[in-house]
């Protein structure tokens, strides 16, 4: 699990970090899988409630993909100058190379009344499964592209099975957690 991509999307940090807790205070609850969790990605835009990391990129559009593209460093989704230009990048791809994970689910949240299980290469039946606890709509597509995404690199290109787990920024963490606790739970 990874949380804070986008440093305005405070939602994502505590949801992982309710995850955190829960298995700390009651491990018999994830004992069906071995979590890694990183609550935290981009902790300077945290800092900042900034989408972006300190240089100004967007961490979510500067991994090595096939389908990096250069954007406008004026972009909020600038993609910095080279992909795979930022240390988070390669914080998190270590952590994949190293834990090997089955499964991966990246929290974000968005507005408009978007929010779904957004999947990347073989999570389609994830998607579903957790749609059943969550409610959220299941997606291929987040309707626009995402060049050099997480979602892409894991999921499209390694074919680790990859969830987006978009929530709805109009909702509380607090609501979030509770709407989404069993969909997390029901991956393992
Ligand atoms: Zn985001």
């Amino acid at each position: 699990m990874f949380g804070g991509f986008h440093g305005d999307e405070p939602k994502s940090v505590d949801i992982a970090q309710r995850l955190i807790s829960l298995l700390e205070e009651s491990p018999a609850v994830g004992s069906a899988a071995r979590w890694v969790i990183v609550p935290l990605v981009n902790p300077d835009g945290y800092e900042r409630r900034k989408r972006r990391n300190v240089h100004g990129i967007d961490l979510n559009r500067n991994f090595p993909t096939d389908n990096w593209v250069l954007t406008s460093a004026r972009s909020r989704m600038f993609s910095g100058d080279a992909p795979g230009s930022e240390p988070e990048t390669h914080a998190v791809m270590n952590v994949i190379k190293r834990f090997k994970p089955q499964q991966i689910v990246t929290i974000h949240s968005i507005g408009d009344r978007r929010f779904c299980n957004n999947y990347d290469g073989p999570a389609r039946r994830l998607a579903t499964k957790m749609s059943r606890h969550n409610g959220y709509p299941v997606t291929g597509s987040i309707g626009y592209p995402t060049p050099g995404s997480f979602g892409t690199w894991a999921g499209i290109e390694r074919r680790i099975p990859t969830i987006t787990l978009e929530l709805p920024t109009h909702h509380s963490a607090k609501r979030c957690w509770e709407d989404n606790r069993p969909a997390i739970l029901a991956m393992a």
